[in-house]
């Protein structure tokens, strides 16, 4: 069993900014990245968030930026391995087991940042189409949608939000809901019906995303009627909830009743010595810049506790 001192699961934003912070304070992290590295920034096509990043003529692609935080972990002293958690034990307190498809690992401390992925609608054409006309990220494609069409799926805060932010490029914002009401926030509603460029499709459901190269129509269902119909459009813009990639904790770490881990003000879990930082235990910022900050304390913390127990 390889020992280390201490192991940081997740390459995201938050994974490797707790590495960058470990790493100059020299114990060595190590990095399990998943299958691939920068979690869901490495999905975005255009980061113009990101405070000190931005240019006019260049901004930075998500890519782009997960290289550079990249090469500044290794630099510091990180070592990243591509493979994905599948189990832990913290059941024992420190050191901690956690086990990966090709290897066993002991560490004295552990910072949890495995993220949270965007829920699918699991129709025909969804997969096909990422990144060529199908988004889970208003905010990072919608400068993709300049005079175009659009459908929002979801009614919740996410979709409305989201689709208000949308309505900033595109002509036409088409929001789909599969009931006649919304689960969203008054004020959201609020702002989204004055919302000219929006409108509302009720008790609808979509059975098929359609395209040639890129999207041109989704197949919409009346879900009381079962009345089909396809609507021509560019874009298709799914909020329909995201969930903590948490399932291997379970049983280990206090959750709430979505699978977010627990976590204080000083990033602590329910378990002394594991810590988490990023989306997998925020549901409501969900921001590189916050996750980021998130790293930086959940790595203070952590080497503050492994150094007081020396
Ligand atoms: P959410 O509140 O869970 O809403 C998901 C929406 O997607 C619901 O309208 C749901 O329909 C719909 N949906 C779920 N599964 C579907 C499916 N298979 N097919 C079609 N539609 C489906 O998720 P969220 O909007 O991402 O919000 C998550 C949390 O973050 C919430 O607590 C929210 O308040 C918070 N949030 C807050 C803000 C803000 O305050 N500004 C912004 C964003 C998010 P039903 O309504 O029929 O269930």
């Amino acid at each position: 069993m390889q020992k280390e001192r201490i192991i940081i699961i997740g390459s995201g934003p938050a994974g490797l900014t707790s590495a960058i912070y470990t790493g100059r304070a020299q114990l060595n992290p190590l990095v399990i990245a998943g299958s691939q590295i920068g979690g869901q920034i490495a999905l975005t096509a255009e980061v113009e968030n990101y405070p000190g990043f931005w240019a006019e003529d260049k901004v930075p692609t998500g890519p782009e930026l997960v290289e550079v935080l990249q090469k500044q972990a290794e630099h510091f002293g990180a070592r990243l391995v591509y493979d994905e958690v599948v189990s832990v034990d913290f059941s024992n307190g420190s050191p901690f087991t956690v086990k990966t498809y090709s290897n066993e690992y002991q560490a004295d401390a552990v910072i949890v940042t495995a993220g949270a992925s965007p829920r699918r609608l699991g129709i025909p054409g969804e997969e096909e189409f990422i990144g060529r006309g199908v988004s889970y990220c208003g905010t990072c494609d919608g400068f993709f949608f300049r005079g175009k069409d659009v459908v929002v799926v979801g009614g919740g805060d996410s979709a409305l939000e989201e689709g208000l932010f949308l309505t900033k490029f595109a002509d036409s914002v088409t929001v789909v809901h599969r009931r006649d009401e919304l689960r969203a926030g008054p004020a959201l509603q609020k702002r989204a019906h004055a919302n000219e460029k929006i409108s509302f499709v009720w008790d609808t459901g979509i059975d098929e995303v359609v395209g040639n190269g890129t999207v041109q129509a989704i197949k919409a269902r009346n879900l009381k009627t079962n009345e089909e119909k396809e609507m021509p459009i560019d874009g298709v813009f799914i909020f329909i909830g995201h969930f903590p990639n948490s399932k291997f904790l379970e049983s280990e770490l206090e959750m709430d009743e979505h699978g977010y881990v627990i976590t204080d003000e000083l990033m602590r879990t329910s378990v002394p010595g594991v810590y988490a930082a990023g989306e997998i235990q925020d549901p409501v910022y969900r921001q590189i810049g916050t996750s980021v900050g998130q790293g930086v304390a959940a790595a203070m913390q952590a080497e503050k506790w492994l150094s007081e127990r020396e």
